[in-house]
């Protein structure tokens, strides 16, 4: 599965889990109140579960929200073999190791692409 795809999960995850937490917990406040004001028993039976469920939700929430998606990136190195100048940019298409690149900043001479590499962040 892709990042974008779990981002999405995620996303929709949190969403579910929030409505359900916010709608147990007005069913369990709303019957507790019925249940004291009219002494009918249903009313605790329904606060409990309800309060279970908001419990569940609530869990859920923490879950979801400590799922860390990994995310790539693709660098590359760009070199000047005369002085030793490096610098890293996002990967473009078309790069590939040994590719002349444009001029050193420090020196003036030809910088090469010297490696390609990924990198993978947790967010
Ligand atoms: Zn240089």
């Amino acid at each position: 599965m892709s990042s974008e795809e779990l981002k999405k999960i995620k996303r929709q995850r949190i969403i579910s889990s929030l409505i359900i937490l916010l709608l147990s917990t007005l069913i369990a406040v709303f019957s507790i109140n019925t249940a004291t004001e009219t002494g009918e028993k249903i009313g605790y039976t329904l606060a409990g579960v309800s309060t279970i469920l908001a419990a569940f939700a609530a869990l859920s929430l923490y879950r979801t929200l400590k799922i860390k998606i990994p995310e790539s990136k693709i660098y590359t190195i760009v070199k000047c073999t005369a002085c030793g100048y490096e610098t890293k940019r996002p990967y473009k298409n078309g790069d590939y190791v040994h590719k002349k690149e444009g001029k050193c900043p420090t020196c003036g001479k030809q910088t090469i692409i010297d490696a390609i590499y990924q990198e993978i962040t947790f967010k």
